[in-house]
């Protein structure tokens, strides 16, 4: 069994866009700049708004947090987006999810301007995506297939099972790996809280991508030997040992599924790095294609 280490794989995805940005500066182009909106305190948000904001000044970009409050109305907000939508020097535009329940996520997802739309949440981004046209690719995927790509996993011909249908993480995911390209070519089952027969179905896959959300749900006795197992659940517990009062579990049973496996992913240090890693390289092409 082969660890397919996010740490490792992320490093190597920042250096190339370290790189990239060093070279722009050199020609004289612009510092890629991502704007991040998060609405309200919620801690899981927090933490990942300002993992963003610090991997952006890693790789050299320039950051800015547009911090707003939890009763803001959906008109504020749309202001705020329209704003960065046309700030020049803005090449990419996160608002961070979930947002407060008075604000309609799919119009705000809407609203945001499809050539800075580095989440890749937007129609436009993923009806290219449906018809392999370059377009930003939602990051968990995309850092799903950097992963893959970066440890030349065998994917064509494979049986892939995606478990979640997700407009974020199980729906896109599905549709890549089924692309006919490296990686892709996949025969791609997509399992969601009405399949029926979900373990029989997981047997079957050469690849399972766990995308549900529930700890350690998948176990050792629904994944035959030698798959690749991903797993990209991210749940808080409540666990008194930690400082935090929580410890992170993914939708994996990691102890006992892992020794069954050719290659698993861990949580953490596992897709959640690579998803900062996508995010990097999407706000590098936003800034790459005004040159193009
Ligand atoms: P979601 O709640 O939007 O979707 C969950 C999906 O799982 C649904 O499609 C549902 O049909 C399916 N599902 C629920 N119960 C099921 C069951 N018993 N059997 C089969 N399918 C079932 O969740 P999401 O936004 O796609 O996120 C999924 C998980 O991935 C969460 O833990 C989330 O925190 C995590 N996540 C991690 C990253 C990362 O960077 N690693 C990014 C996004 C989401």
């Amino acid at each position: 069994m082969q660890i397919l280490d996010g740490k490792i794989v992320s490093q190597s995805v920042k250096e190339n866009v370290k790189g990239k940005v060093i070279l722009f500066k050199k020609e004289g182009k612009k510092t890629p700049h991502l704007a991040a909106v998060l609405v309200g305190s919620n801690g899981a948000s927090e933490t990942y708004v300002a993992s963003k904001v610090k991997n952006c000044e890693e790789v050299g970009f320039k950051s800015t947090l547009i911090r707003l409050d939890e009763t803001i109305s959906e008109n504020e907000l749309i202001t705020a987006i329209e704003k960065l939508n046309n700030d020049e020097d803005v090449d990419g535009i996160l608002v961070q999810l979930p947002l407060p329940k008075q604000i309609n996520e799919e119009t705000i997802i809407n609203i945001i301007h499809p050539d800075k739309d580095v989440d890749g949440f937007h129609p436009v981004s993923i009806g290219k995506l449906v018809q392999g046209l370059p377009t930003f690719i939602p990051a968990t995927p995309y850092g799903i297939m950097l992963m893959l790509e970066h440890y030349k996993i065998e994917t064509s011909g494979k049986h892939a099972v995606v478990i979640g249908r997700s407009n974020i993480v199980g729906r896109p995911i599905s549709i890549l790996l089924s692309r006919n390209t490296y990686p892709g070519n996949c025969t791609v089952t997509v399992c969601h809280s009405r399949t029926k027969n979900l373990k029989e179905i997981c047997l079957q896959a050469d690849i399972i991508v766990a995308a549900l959300g529930i700890p350690e749900f998948l176990k050792e006795d629904m994944v035959k030997e030698d798959a690749v197992v991903i797993d990209v659940g991210i749940t808080r517990v409540p666990d008194a040992t930690k400082k935090s009062g929580f410890a992170i579990k993914g939708d994996v049973d990691f102890a006992n599924v892992s020794p069954k496996c050719s290659y698993i992913t861990p949580v953490p240090g596992g897709v959640g790095l690579m998803t900062i890693a996508a995010l990097l390289m999407n706000t590098f092409t936003a800034c790459e294609n005004k040159y193009r």
